[in-house]
């Protein structure tokens, strides 16, 4: 029985094997030998190969005519020449080994190398093809993505210069439905540019100095506005551990606070959002810091937590239609957060809220010093204390908003001129909000600026600087 499975896995087997006695006289060769070498059809012959001399086959390395000799080839794998029955012939890999069982009976193992080398050069040639196509798509997706933005932001731009014109409500009601719409495709080509980004393996994180509280300030003021229109509570609480500065990619921990930060906001309709930073861990020069944003929102499954971090991944069909989005948004953070050496997670409970936490290590650098007590963990501040400033802020002219639109300026000419487009952008749609209510000529300005960091124009949005300058200065 052994016998016979053995058998049948010998013949069976694709590379050639023949079996031979010490005078070399073969007694079996399997169907591969008897195809690669001709013997195939050799008439009357049964076995095609049975009874010739394995020295017919492999002259270089055997003797002919029925010599004893050694056989085994010292028991290493050899490169051999192998002969067909019309005396042509190929390169093999082979290997001969003696029977335990029974003495004095060889077996040849041989490969065509010619046929595993077209085969490996043929995977070679597949695989550069798939890389190929890959990365044009990565690439296409990226164009398109990228040239989208400029008719969107065209519409954009003079929607807003309509808002700021109309005084017919429903008109209004309606411009404003426009305006959030190019915003959420706005949203959309960012989320597909980083995620082709983040797929092609092309993404760089920037290593630079950043101030960590004006970077939570930021992320702050891009949703005061609507956690204040939904009546929600909002809490910041940094502990005084967290340093004052540190090197990293400021862009990229603030998207993906914004990220969390506007799903909290999207799924919760009452209570509260508190987003938490400390300082977990330092090793050397640099430390470990880990941001929690907490919601009392609808909350999510158990067993749909696990899903979330998937692309194009949203707890059900309902959701998506209810609240919008592409269940990208959580798969961007968990790669950027990876990237940056962290992880990402969530704990949660259907109707009560969740916690979504990631941690990320960043530089430390001289200037590090730790954040005020200010802001202490205990000593938590809402958005109602800080109503009164926030607000003055929003409205163009007063004091407060000059100072922080000319600060926006400067730290925007500075991504300019180190061509830092990406941090340039984060800035120019600062100056935007703060210039929401300006006045015309002002408005057009900002547009003009716009459309030129965008558009990556150096020249354009160094004159555009010069404008908005000259505004500022009056
Ligand atoms: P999208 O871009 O569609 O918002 P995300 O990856 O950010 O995609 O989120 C995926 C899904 O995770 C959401 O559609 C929602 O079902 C769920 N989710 C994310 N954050 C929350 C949250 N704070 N509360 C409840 N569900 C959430």
């Amino acid at each position: 029985m052994e016998d016979e499975n053995s058998m049948f896995l010998m013949e069976e087997a694709l590379e050639m094997i023949l079996v031979f006695n010490e005078e070399g006289v073969v007694s079996y060769a399997n169907a591969a030998a008897r195809k690669k070498l001709g013997y195939e059809e050799e008439p009357g012959s049964g076995s095609g190969l049975a009874g010739r001399d394995v020295g017919e086959v492999f002259p270089n390395a055997f003797p002919w005519g029925g010599v004893p000799g050694d056989y085994t080839l010292g028991g290493a794998q050899r490169n051999l020449v192998a002969y067909r029955r019309n005396r042509t012939c190929f390169p093999v890999e082979a290997k001969v080994v003696e029977s335990l069982r029974r003495p004095g009976t060889y077996v040849c193992m041989a490969n065509d190398i010619l046929e595993k080398e077209h085969l490996g050069r043929e995977i070679g040639q597949v695989r550069e093809e798939a890389q190929q196509a890959a990365k044009v798509k990565a690439e296409f997706v990226a164009n398109v993505t990228h040239e989208l933005r400029t008719p969107v932001n065209g519409v954009l731009g003079h929607v807003r210069e309509l808002i700021g014109e109309e005084k017919d409500e429903p008109k209004l009601r309606t411009l404003r439905v426009i305006e959030r719409c190019c915003d959420d495709m706005n949203k959309l080509i960012n989320n597909i540019l980083d995620f082709s980004k983040l797929e092609a393996g092309k993404f760089v994180l920037e290593e630079r100095k950043f101030h960590v509280r004006d970077m939570l300030d930021y992320v702050k003021a891009n949703h005061i506005s609507k956690i204040t229109e939904k009546g929600l509570e909002f809490f910041m609480t940094v502990s005084p551990k967290v340093p004052e500065y540190v090197i990293g990619d400021e862009l990229r921990i603030a998207q993906v606070l914004n990220n969390l930060l506007s799903n909290a906001l999207k799924f919760t309709t009452v209570g509260k959002i508190t987003v938490q930073v400390l300082k977990t861990a330092q090793v050397n020069d640099r430390v470990e810091l880990f941001f929690l944003v907490i919601d009392s929102g609808i909350g999510i499954d158990a067993q749909d937590q696990d899903k979330l971090f998937q692309s194009f991944s949203q707890v059900d069909a309902s959701i998506s239609r209810k609240y919008g989005g592409t269940g990208l948004g959580l798969n961007i953070c968990k790669q950027l957060v990876e990237l940056m050496g962290g992880s990402i997670g969530v704990e949660s409970e259907k109707d009560r809220g969740s916690a979504f936490s990631f941690s990320i290590w960043a530089g430390l650098c001289e200037e590090a010093g730790e954040i005020p007590d200010r802001i202490d963990e205990t000593a938590a501040f809402s958005v109602w204390e800080e109503e009164e400033s926030q607000e003055a802020v929003k409205i163009y002219g007063t004091p407060e908003n000059k100072e922080a639109l000319s600060k926006n300026l400067s730290k925007l000419v500075l991504c300019v001129e180190m061509s830092n487009w990406e941090k340039a952008e984060m800035f120019m749609e600062t100056i935007r909000q703060l210039s929401e209510g300006a006045p015309r000529e002002v408005a057009r300005v900002v547009l003009r600026l716009k459309m030129a960091v965008q558009k990556e124009n150096y020249d354009k949005a160094a004159a555009g600087f010069e404008e908005l300058q000259s505004f500022l200065s009056v």
